[in-house]
């Protein structure tokens, strides 16, 4: 196996692509922009599923599907929303294939061209909302909490693995309530949600914030996002949650009855993550030997390498092996036994550091003899030679030292890389130099934020929600403000 990486000092971007498939997470597919989502990145993907899932459900909401496809009149119906994904839709239009004339290729039937075409859904808030004006009729039936799992489409030009891709995998909440601070209520409650799981989950720091106008998404009043910052020095935007107002309602008629019997318009909200934080993970802890997965959602969180040269010795190894193997499944602690015979212990070290297992246990002959084990932290390399009697609880500790002992050195990364800056100058120079959040004022307009991100490519990532009033001067304009916001160039 060739697993040598490229480091991250030399070419970051080269570093991520080959990390992602030599560990085994994902590899492009015939089809450009598609990924293919191998089992050992698949598994970390459906740990994430289970964690969010169980904190969606915590909050209240359900699980329901909806169709892949969208008539392409309920695009339109919300003038915003159509504007901003028309640019990256797949449209159906036909439903048939027929032999060519030639009867050797195989052409789209013209007879079969569909009467409405339908587009491939970039998101599904127009049929969610087509759907909920049949689900609500009075406030009793508010408020609809739901969530989605799916797939979905966006056209995009660009593509990385995981970071941006044209169909990715995603969960979409759709709420209706019937006041607008409830909504507001419920946007902030999952942007909570999302920041709690990249924090304590993903080993994740991230920034709470809104977007500005222009980053805001196609029909939101107002987006909240997670920002979290990568170690080039390039943000990640994480999660968004927006708040609807009642543009969805309207455009698709959603109406309640109100304890009073007046007939009024709902309030929505749209919350989601996608396998982009996949990236992030990867991102975020990684280094140059290979991942660095945060013990509470790597798929195993422990792997037991023998060392031996006679059969007598593999096969008390064996026994010692299987035997911690079911003591630490009763502390839930996922293991895995690695007694391969087709590979060396060498090989086998670097394997599983590549896909990033926190703890690895080597069992010797002479660990046989002294009743020890050797263990070794992924995320410090540090090795120590443990008892064995006992080794439970240690490794239990250790595994909660390496999820905080990560997110530490992620925080400390980003505390470190985040600039106050208060001339134009300034931001260009840092930008430049370190990359990282730019904490800058900013006059409050459009204009000035496009000729920011024509003149340097970075972007306002989001104005934080802990933000302090603060009076300055916008660093490109002069004009007054009274907040910072965070720039940086973005993934
Ligand atoms: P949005 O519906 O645009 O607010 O996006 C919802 C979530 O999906 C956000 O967390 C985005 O970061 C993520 N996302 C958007 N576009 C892509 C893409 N092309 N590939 C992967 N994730 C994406």
């Amino acid at each position: 196996m060739a697993k040598v990486l490229p480091k991250r000092s030399e070419d970051y971007s080269l570093w991520y692509n080959e990390l992602v498939k030599k560990a085994d997470l994902a590899e492009n597919s015939a089809v450009r922009g598609c990924m293919i989502i191998k089992p050992y990145g698949f598994s970390i993907w459906e740990k994430m599923q289970r964690e969010l899932d169980d904190m969606f459900k915590e909050t209240g909401h359900q699980n329901a599907y909806f169709p892949l496809f969208i008539p392409k009149s309920y695009l339109s119906k919300e003038a915003d929303h159509v504007e901003g994904f028309a640019k990256e839709c797949a449209v159906v239009t036909h439903y048939r294939l027929k032999n060519d004339e030639n009867g050797k290729g195989i052409v789209v039937d013209p007879d079969a061209k569909l009467e409405e075409e339908l587009i491939v859904r970039p998101t599904s808030e127009t049929i969610i909302w087509n759907t909920y004006r049949n689900w609500v009729q009075s406030y009793r039936d508010l408020p609809l909490l739901v969530n989605q799992w799916a797939n979905v489409v966006r056209w995009e030009m660009r593509t990385r693995l995981f970071l941006r891709t044209a169909e990715f995998l995603w969960q979409e909440g759709h709420t209706a309530h019937a006041t607008k601070q409830e909504a507001i209520k419920e946007t902030e409650q999952m942007i909570n949600v999302y920041a709690d799981f990249a924090e304590e989950f993903m080993a994740l720091p991230v920034i709470k914030g809104l977007k500005s106008e222009s980053e805001r998404f196609a029909g939101a009043l107002e987006t909240y996002c997670i920002e979290g910052l990568m170690q080039d020095g390039k943000a990640l935007q994480a999660g968004t949650s927006h708040f609807l107002g009642q543009n969805f309602a309207k455009a698709f008629d959603v109406k309640f009855a109100t304890k009073e019997g007046k007939q009024e318009y709902v309030w929505g909200t749209s919350w989601g993550v996608s396998t982009r934080l996949m990236g992030a993970l990867v991102m975020a802890h990684s280094d140059d030997e290979g991942l660095v997965l945060p013990p509470r959602l790597a798929p195993i969180q422990v792997v037991i390498v023998p060392i031996y040269k006679t059969e007598e010795d593999q096969q008390k190894i064996a026994e010692v092996a299987e035997k911690l193997k079911k003591s630490l499944k009763l502390k839930r602690i996922s293991v895995k036994f690695d007694d391969r015979d087709t590979h060396k212990p060498g090989f086998k070290f670097a394997e599983w550091e590549l896909k990033g297992v926190p703890l690895r246990i080597a069992i010797g002959p002479r660990d046989l003899e002294n009743g020890t084990v050797e263990l070794a932290r992924r995320d410090t390399k540090e090795k120590q030679t443990v008892n064995i009697e006992g080794i439970e609880s240690v490794i239990e500790d250790t595994l909660e030292l390496i999820q905080q002992n990560i997110y530490k050195k992620a925080k400390d990364y980003r505390t470190a890389n985040t600039y106050k800056v208060d001339t134009y100058e300034e931001f260009k120079t840092q930008l430049e130099k370190t990359g990282g959040f730019i904490s800058a004022h900013w006059d409050g307009t459009a204009e000035t934020e496009e000729k920011i991100k024509e003149e340097t490519k970075a972007t306002i990532r989001c104005i934080p929600l802990d933000a302090k009033e603060e009076t300055g001067k916008c660093i490109y304009s002069g004009k007054p403000s009274n907040k910072r916001v965070l720039f940086a160039k973005a993934y």
